[in-house]
């Protein structure tokens, strides 16, 4: 009689049968993005922590108090306390008055 005993390897000439798992190597970790030199960072207005955004951004969502702080281009910028929250605000040079961006009180901006 003819045995079907396939799990016996006889003869190794053939090719691998599609079934049998090939040992596969996980691909490596993506490298990280390069980040471009247009980084710019700046202070959270409501937790003061230092927040890196990209040059062009119009907003920074803080990592940490979720407060979107808005981007003020260029390093024109003044603080200023808000006048009831006395949270720290930055505002542009120029401005007459800036809207806390927690509690929406406007502060008006004066020449000190
Ligand atoms: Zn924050
Ligand atoms: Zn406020």
């Amino acid at each position: 009689m003819h045995s079907q005993q396939t799990e016996k390897e006889e003869d190794d000439e053939g090719p691998p049968p599609g079934w049998q798992p090939i040992p596969t190597h996980p691909p490596p970790p993506p490298p990280p993005p390069p980040r471009p030199s247009g980084w710019a960072q700046m202070v959270c207005g409501s937790c003061r922590r230092l927040l890196s955004y990209p040059r062009g951004a119009k907003h920074v969502k803080c990592s940490c108090c979720q407060t979107v702080n808005i981007v003020l281009e260029g390093d024109q910028v003044g603080q200023v306390k808000c006048g009831s929250c006395a949270v720290l605000l930055m505002y542009p040079y120029g401005a007459s008055q800036v809207r806390c961006s927690s509690c929406r009180f406007v502060t008006e901006i004066g020449v000190c």
